[in-house]
């Protein structure tokens, strides 16, 4: 709830052949929805279909009650206030854990974690314990042959969903149901559909990332290599000239799969805030706080034979004193996708000729660059902004072409931009600051506004068959403080370390005695039990002896006082074989190393000797 201080915690237990047994969670209390029942009302939609019942669902993603109530109250926000007085306005339950692929999951197949097999953004393969994306995997062509440093493939790499269960649409295709659904989160690479589906939240950037933004500058006093979610690269200034390469997807193609590059130059000005860019023979103007259009690269992986086409936006920070360029993460081009990311496949293709490029990755607000201070409030918002725009811009063009049985809409901007300026509207929080509230702290509510207007597109559109639902998949909170659940299982002595002082602190869990370590945390808020039979050095006899620790954890968990506060960090513990239903199998891991960056100022007391951790939460 807003003003609360809530920590977020989970155990989970996923056996071998049991699907997520055991797991505890502990969640912040959020506007929530009910899947199934909606689930119910897309079924009633087919089964008794005869051609003039029409379901539009928009989906809102981080759309909390509490401020939405707030922003009608206070008039911002007319045509919720209007549907919540004519229709049936409530609030409803959110999954466990209230992560959006986890509660996206279920409004797409009915089913909770258990069916469906998504628990977490972060899943683990117990026997190497190396995370990976839950919802879907991308994997390079299984043979090839090598020549000289080339890895030829014998056939196209793939991309495979996670997710388990049959999606909404596809009950709705087999009974000749009409529908198109787009940018609905957990739906990458999309499942086969009759109607046209573009992917959202999970479809990666052309790196098969969430997302890896470029900065280039060549100020000596910036942090220079990776950090979460993007890659300072220094660059030098010669004769107002900078030459510097875009890095592209690996280029499996090459023994070591090292990143394919292409490279581009700019010219800087000497006495005017303008620099001119050059690539793969386009040049570009653009004016220090200018954002470009999108730039298609091309990224040639075997000279002449194969390559991978994405583009990107430049934005010129700063052209003097020092360089400061920022290029945003390479996106699948939707003109010619390099993975799959709608249907039918040309859809994106014919969709991109009408509404323009569009970001295609999932999830597209930079909020990575706005926490590592590449971008700036004003920089982060132009950007959060522009993505929105361009959502609406393909909202505007597909819904007047509705016509028939259901279509569905996804809006990310609530999610991100509360995650990112709460802070700016709350004078409690620990980021607040009085002079950028005054220039950015309507944020959150501008944007709030803007959904609004969607909606106002829509109600006027609504006749006697057809069914509006407007729904979230959580609310939202403040994030004052984090609580570290390995450094806490550390502590009280469920994690031991090894006194190996030798031991690559690069790697994960590289000073971890898993001989002795009994639980450990992994992904937003989950906890797992080290198990015999299923970690690779597991040591918790699973039955009596892992219920046991199971229960004493949770006991413990919940009596966990935040000291500066008073109050329970911990407000919630879910056990999975107590919350889920179903039988899927946890699937083959894919490795996943893109996490990095502990967070919390307890985080930080081991993080030299422990450095992950899976804090962070969109
Ligand atoms: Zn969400």
């Amino acid at each position: 709830m807003p003003g609360e201080v809530v920590g977020k915690v989970c155990v989970h237990d996923v056996e071998g052949s049991e699907p997520l047994k055991k797991v505890v969670w502990v969640f912040a209390g959020l506007l929530l929805f009910c899947a199934t029942a909606l689930f119910l009302s897309c079924q009633r939609a087919g089964g008794d279909w005869h051609g003039e019942q029409k379901l539009i669902i928009l989906g809102i993603d981080g759309m909390d009650p509490q401020l939405l109530k707030q922003f009608m109250s206070e008039g911002k926000m007319p045509n919720f206030s209007k549907l919540a007085s004519q229709g049936s306005y409530r609030l409803l339950t959110t999954s466990i854990p209230p992560q959006s692929p986890v509660a996206w999951s279920n409004l797409i197949t009915g089913m909770n974690a258990g069916g469906h097999g998504i628990f977490d953004f972060i899943h683990r393969d117990p026997k190497t314990l190396e995370p990976y994306f839950s919802a879907s995997q991308v994997k390079p062509s299984k043979h090839a042959i090598h020549l000289g440093n080339w890895l030829v493939p014998l056939g196209g790499g793939s991309a495979e969903q996670l997710r388990k269960g049959p999606a909404f649409w596809e009950i709705l295709d087999q009974h000749g149901v009409p529908n198109s659904v787009f940018r609905i989160p957990a739906n990458f690479p999309p499942v086969a559909a009759k109607g046209e589906t573009l992917s959202g939240m999970g479809t990666p950037d052309l790196r098969g990332t969430y997302g890896t933004f470029s900065f280039y500058t060549d100020d000596p006093a910036a942090t220079t290599g990776a950090v979460e979610g993007g890659q300072i690269i220094p660059v030098q200034v010669e004769n107002s000239q900078v030459k510097a390469s875009l890095i592209g997807p690996d280029n499996t193609f090459r023994k070591g799969s090292p990143a394919a590059t292409e490279p581009f130059s700019v010219a800087i000005d000497p006495l005017e805030s303008v620099v001119r860019i050059a690539v793969q023979g386009q040049e570009f103007v653009l004016r220090e706080g200018e954002w470009s259009d999108w730039i298609r690269i091309e990224f040639q992986l075997i000279p002449f034979f194969g390559n991978v086409k994405g583009m990107c936006r430049f934005y010129l920070k700063q052209a003097h004193p020092r360089f400061q360029l920022y290029v945003s993460p390479i996106n699948i081009d939707p003109a010619d996708p390099a993975l799959p990311i709608s249907t039918p496949s040309n859809y994106s293709r014919l969709l991109s000729e009408e509404a323009g490029e569009f970001y295609t990755q999932g999830i597209a607000e930079d909020t990575k660059a706005l926490s590592a201070g590449v971008l700036d409030d004003n920089e982060y918002l132009q950007e959060a902004r522009t993505v929105l725009a361009e959502h609406r811009r393909i909202f505007d063009i597909e819904f007047p072409k509705f016509r028939r049985g259901v279509f569905f809409f996804y809006f990310s901007s609530l999610d991100l931009n509360s995650h990112m300026f709460w802070r700016l509207m709350d004078p409690k929080h620990p980021g607040y600051d009085a002079a950028r509230a005054a220039q950015n702290g309507s944020a959150i509510r501008e944007f709030y506004q803007q959904i609004d207007q969607v909606l106002g597109e829509v109600l006027p559109k609504l006749d006697d068959h057809t069914t509006l639902l407007v729904l979230s998949d959580h609310g939202f909170a403040p994030y004052y403080r984090s609580f570290n659940l390995n450094t806490w299982l550390l502590n009280h002595g469920y994690i031991k370390l090894k006194n190996d002082a030798g031991a690559d602190s690069s790697q994960p869990w590289a000073n971890v005695d898993w001989s002795q370590t009994r639980a450990y945390g992994l992904g937003l808020n989950g906890l797992y039990v080290n198990l015999r039979g299923r970690e690779r050095d597991g040591i918790v006899e699973p039955g009596a002896a892992a219920d046991a620790l199971i229960k004493e954890l949770k006991e413990r968990l919940l009596t966990v006082t935040d000291p500066k506060a008073g109050l329970p960090v911990i407000t919630r513990v879910d056990v999975a074989s107590e919350v889920y239903q179903g039988r899927t199998r946890i699937r083959d891991p894919i490795f996943w190393s893109a996490i990095t960056g502990a967070t919390g100022r307890d985080g930080r007391r081991f993080s030299a000797r422990f450095p992950r951790k899976f804090s962070k939460t969109t």
